[in-house]
């Protein structure tokens, strides 16, 4: 019985191996040909000062509806990236947004933000495909922040590292995103291209009435280190008023979140812009 029972449970196995391989096969597929039908495509979350609620920025973050059904990018990037598509979308992605934020650039001067995936990074021809979205597009270097998240920076090569240190010398800005989450150590950080710290949602959900409460804690330390060395930093995940305003105390200039707006379609931003519209201070 034992071995029957072992029997069944490898072929369980092998199935759920299928099952997993066919359905990675399945998306990458998807997502090739997403890439041309309009099924994948960009909202933008606008980044706002938090000392007077007007637009700053935009984050821009993809989307898929597959076959009508949203899917999450914590669901597809990862695909993306295990199936080799990540280039290809994260090229896509950038020459979309760059060419949708230079009007919204000259006209308000927003920055535009875009994710990158630390693969794209090890890939030696990143640097040459930024340059020719931002030329492209006619957008200017400095209007473009490129956000790598911490986990990921951790143990990613020099040689990638390098490519956001010629970005940098173009005048392109770096971001690491989600900061406090990937045990980066502080001897290590001040040796990266890096210009913004952007705070981790979770040290901002865990912000409440006390001053003393451990979120605060953490975003107040991570504030006062990017002073000393030089960044910006951007808080993520703001939900309430409470929050954007004890981030204005602590001295962290910008913040999104959904109190302030959802990632919304273009239109919608140029639609804020037009009415020069405060999000919620
Ligand atoms: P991220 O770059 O840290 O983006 C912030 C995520 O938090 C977004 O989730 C956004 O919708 C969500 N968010 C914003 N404000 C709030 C809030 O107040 N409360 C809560 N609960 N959530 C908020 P989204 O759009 O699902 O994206 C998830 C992650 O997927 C992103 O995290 C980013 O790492 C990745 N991603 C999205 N678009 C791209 C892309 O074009 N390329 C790459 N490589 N990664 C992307
Ligand atoms: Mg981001
Ligand atoms: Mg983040
Ligand atoms: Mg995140």
């Amino acid at each position: 019985a034992a071995k029957q029972a072992g029997r069944d449970r490898a072929v369980r196995c092998d199935d759920a191996l299928r099952s997993a391989h066919r359905e990675r096969t399945e998306i990458a597929d998807g997502l090739r040909r997403a890439l041309h039908d309009g099924s994948l495509y960009l909202h933008y979350q606008p980044v706002v000062d938090t000392a007077t609620g007007e637009m700053a920025g935009v984050e821009a973050l993809m989307r898929w509806d597959r076959d009508g059904q949203a899917v999450p990018p914590a669901t597809f990037i990862p695909m993306a990236e295990a199936t080799g598509m990540i280039d290809a979308l994260g090229r896509h992605a950038l020459l979309t947004a760059c060419r949708q934020a230079l009007d919204w650039h000259l006209r308000s001067g927003l920055h535009l933000a875009v994710n990158v995936s630390v693969h794209q990074l090890r890939s030696p021809d990143f640097v040459e495909s930024v340059l020719s979205a931002l030329a492209e597009s006619g957008l200017p270097a400095p209007a473009l922040v490129l956000e790598i998240t911490e986990s990921a920076l951790i143990d990613t090569a020099e040689s990638a590292i390098a490519q956001l240190r010629t970005l940098r010398a173009h005048g392109i800005r770096i971001a690491i995103d989600d900061f406090g989450t990937g045990y980066s150590s502080l001897a290590y950080l001040h040796t990266l291209p890096v210009d913004i710290l952007k705070i981790d949602r979770s040290f901002i959900m865990r912000h409440t009435d006390s001053p003393r409460a451990e979120g605060t804690a953490v975003t107040r330390a991570i504030v006062d280190l990017a002073g000393s060395l030089r960044l910006a930093t951007v808080a993520e995940g703001v939900e309430t008023g409470a929050q954007a305003e004890l981030l204005r105390r602590l001295g962290c200039s910008l913040a999104q979140g959904y109190h302030f707006s959802r990632p919304v379609p273009p239109e919608r931003i140029a639609e804020l812009l037009e009415r020069r519209a405060a999000l919620a201070a």
